[in-house]
């Protein structure tokens, strides 16, 4: 059994343009490189898990989307760190429209990747900008971090709920190395 890493994409990885599939616009936050090849390096799969629900509204096709892709792939590619695996949800935020069980705070993603790349889920971590990723993270049975950078998701009511609580919250990635020590000295 392997563990992973689940990452969100945009606002976590990628600065958060809405909607956006322009390969031009898909830009690195500087800070994930050092930790994501730390992360490797410890043995973890790295699994992007995102919410495109562009797909559903029609501003996008799936095609545009894997461009933007392996745009960041290639961006990550250059810093030596692998994609071990691309998930993401095509359907609805529509409150009306039929809802799917992958879009996050549900973890149909999540588990979809355990089963096809043989993930240790209790063994793993989801990465996100926002309490949806960390609902699906703890749905999945993952331990959690809050990347937070501007100090907003934090302010929420809903971080108390035990379903969306962090097991910690970070300002960035170059926090995230003391992390993984911790990791090691309390869960190995
Ligand atoms: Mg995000
Ligand atoms: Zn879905």
């Amino acid at each position: 059994m392997e563990k992973a890493i689940f990452l969100d994409k945009d606002g976590t990885l990628i600065k958060d343009v809405p909607y956006n599939v322009d390969p031009k616009r898909v830009a690195c936050y500087p800070d994930i490189f050092n930790s994501l090849r730390l992360l490797q390096k410890r043995g973890y799969k790295l699994i992007i898990v995102s919410n495109q629900s562009g797909i559903a509204r029609r501003y996008f096709t799936e095609e545009d989307l894997a461009i933007a892709f392996s745009e960041l792939r290639k961006q990550l590619m250059a810093e030596r760190i692998k994609v071990d695996g691309f998930y993401y949800c095509p359907h609805s935020d529509i409150a009306n429209e039929l809802q799917c069980s992958c879009r996050k705070p549900l973890p149909g993603m999540l588990l979809l990747a355990a089963k096809e790349l043989h993930i240790d889920l209790k063994k793993s971590w989801m990465i996100g900008d926002i309490l949806n990723d960390i609902g699906a993270g703890r749905a999945a049975g993952c331990k959690t971090i809050l990347v937070d950078r501007n100090h907003e998701e934090r302010k929420k009511d809903r971080i108390s709920d035990p379903k969306f609580r962090p097991d910690f919250i970070l300002d960035d990635f170059y926090e995230l190395n003391q992390v993984v020590t911790l990791e090691k000295e309390y869960y190995e």
